[in-house]
């Protein structure tokens, strides 16, 4: 009789393990959903849920120090597919992540993790300069663009950050200046 408890406990702790991995892997499925479409599978359920084993190892090995709120709902999968083989440091991450979440111009918090990985800004949505701090930099160069020194309308211009926010510039008023679309889009290409 004792057996047979044990063995409906065991069995009912498996059965909410199952549940709990097929609700990430649910979760995880959906940022597939265009791939699977119109398609059918034949698939071993245990083949997935290794798979998503394997990606929750790799995601507590890299990201030890977890924030639960931030890391909710990105796709895992994918960041696994990728950067698995990368060499990663959890420390050397964990110190980029509190200082990007103390960021005021990281307007895209949840954009964090995938910034550390990738390195691309684009995820984090640096904040960009306010009208009034255009404003104050267009008054300030005399309506006239900070390269070529072509004077523009105010609604031709693009607010522009002098030092980059990858190189430590902020997105304050004394880092703004105003560049005409010409020169906006050279620098932008470069
Ligand atoms: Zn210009």
């Amino acid at each position: 009789m004792a057996t047979n408890s044990n063995l409906q406990m065991s069995r009912a702790t498996r059965a909410d393990e199952f549940y709990t991995q097929l609700s990430i892997i649910e979760d995880e499925l959906w940022h597939y959903r265009e791939f699977f479409e119109e398609k059918i599978f034949f698939c071993n359920a245990d083949d997935i849920i290794n798979y998503f084993k394997d990606v929750i190892t790799w995601v507590e090995a890299i990201f030890p120090y977890e924030c639960k709120s931030l890391m909710n709902g990105l796709p895992w999968g994918i960041y696994y597919n990728k950067y698995k083989n990368t060499n990663l440091d959890p420390i050397l991450l964990e110190s980029k992540i509190k200082e990007l979440l103390q960021d005021d111009d990281v307007t895209n918090q949840k954009g964090i993790y995938e910034y550390v990985l990738s390195g691309d800004e684009r995820s984090l949505q640096i904040r960009t300069f306010d009208c009034r701090e255009a404003r104050l930099a267009y008054e300030r160069q005399n309506h006239k663009c900070a390269i070529c020194g072509k004077e523009c309308e105010f609604e031709e211009m693009h607010a522009d950050h002098i030092t980059p926010w990858s190189k430590g510039g902020k997105t304050v008023p004394e880092n703004c200046q105003m560049l005409c679309r010409d020169c906006n889009l050279r620098k932008g290409a470069q």
